[in-house]
């Protein structure tokens, strides 16, 4: 192997963090990371993480053995109500089958193989992904030897979704193609379907007989709402697709290093959908088995504790509001300051996006520019995490953009 591998380049994002960390500037301002950070700029542990933690700790029959190949059994089953609904017909119906997985990356990665392997394994299959979309996806599906396409998503003139082009390319795209999804707050670009469009999109994929996968990183995150960020994967459900998502926990828990998510199946609903979803849980137990052997512990169990207690869920949907809620007074923020500043431009898609992330518009160039003079530091295709701004560095980033946008 010696000089048959090739230097890698560094990860992107990573590689900003780092740079972010070395910069000895007191004003720089980390717009980088997909983390929430609270209004100084630090991160937050959720006061329910922190009470279900503590309560956790108090437990005398804590231990640390391993737990089953697919996961923490009660875990499992709050997951799939939480993402699915508490009455969704596949739950009821028993053709949905979860699995713990490595937050949201280990689930798109688990999904991934189990296509490779199963998903029309004889015939040559498409992964169509959003363009843009977040970059971990074209390595996550490269890596067990799917090719993929784009579709298109963002249109730069409008600052808004291209659904033309997104809807002509799944029409075009061949028979059976698989099409990941970004449930809601679209990481980059903060841009979503509408409901209508929504349905027009799964209008196409039944027609062109595509399989759908999800992937939801941010549900309750996005509108403070588990309910309505969940609306298009329900609605799929509902119409009677077979399909796979990507849960993660990272964001609406904060748990992200604890790497808490599911990954879960749902059959189409037909006389042996229960059968099916049998036979794919035999397998994905396998795969799970070879790649992790069972999943990590202590997230699933913090968030587990409380999905499965109601006052803690309560709680829970409160400290959602709190950083949702966080978020969308910074849009306003930005967009107003950028406004009154008259800065060249329009700025209402700031406040029109959701979620974690907002596109700005900026291109390469102004983006270096703002890291090599105002210490701001954010990925090359100009998108901002909004966590990272707070009421003490707004103006500050407001009149850095300012001034990156007319020099
Ligand atoms: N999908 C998307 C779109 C994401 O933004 C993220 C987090 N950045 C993930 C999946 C998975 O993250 P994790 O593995 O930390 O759960």
């Amino acid at each position: 192997t010696a000089d048959v591998v090739p230097q890698a380049p560094e990860d992107p994002l990573f590689g900003l963090m780092t740079a972010f960390r070395k910069d000895e500037s007191a004003n720089k301002v980390d717009l980088g990371i997909g983390a929430y950070r609270d209004d100084n700029a630090k991160p937050w542990i959720l006061p329910v993480v922190q009470k279900a933690d503590d309560l956790i700790r108090k437990d005398p029959n804590l231990n640390h053995e391993y737990l089953p190949i697919t996961g923490l059994a009660e875990f499992r089953e709050a997951s799939q109500k939480l993402v699915l609904g508490g009455d969704s017909p596949a739950v009821k119906e028993k053709r949905a089958h979860t699995l713990q997985a490595v937050s949201g990356t280990g689930a798109l990665h688990l999904g991934a193989l189990f296509l490779a392997k199963f998903y029309k394994p004889n015939t040559k299959r498409t992964v169509y992904l959003s363009d843009p979309t977040w970059p971990n996806h074209f390595q996550i599906f490269n890596n067990v030897g799917l090719p993929y396409k784009s579709y298109p998503y963002f249109s730069k003139k409008t600052k808004a979704l291209d659904f033309d082009g997104y809807i002509d390319t799944l029409q075009n795209a061949d028979e059976g193609s698989i099409v990941v999804l970004h449930a809601c707050a679209h990481n980059p670009t903060g841009v979503d379907p509408t409901q209508g469009q929504w349905k027009k999109i799964a209008d196409v994929i039944r027609a062109k007989k595509h399989f759908p996968f999800f992937d939801t990183a941010y549900q309750g995150f996005a509108s403070g709402d588990l309910t309505r960020d969940a609306w298009a994967i329900r609605y799929f459900v509902e119409q009677g697709f077979e399909l796979c998502i990507a849960q993660s926990y990272a964001k609406n828990f904060g748990l992200y290093g604890e790497r808490a998510g599911c990954f879960h199946f749902v059959a189409a609903p037909s006389s042996d959908a229960e059968s099916t979803a049998t036979r794919v849980a035999s397998q994905l137990a396998i795969l799970q088995r070879s790649e992790i052997s069972n999943p990590p512990a202590y997230g699933a169990r913090i968030a587990s504790l409380i999905l499965n207690t109601p006052e803690l869920f309560a709680q829970w949907e409160e400290d959602l509001r709190t950083m949702s809620g966080r978020i969308i007074e910074m849009r306003k923020a930005l967009r107003r300051k950028l406004e009154e500043l008259g800065t060249p431009g329009t700025w209402n898609h700031i406040t029109d996006q959701i979620g974690m992330f907002s596109f700005t518009g900026l291109t390469e160039q102004q983006v270096l520019k703002l890291r090599e003079d105002s210490h701001i530091y954010m990925t090359k295709n100009g998108r901002i995490s909004m966590a990272g701004l707070n009421t003490k560095n707004v103006g500050y980033v407001a009149k850095a953009f300012d001034k990156a946008v007319r020099d």
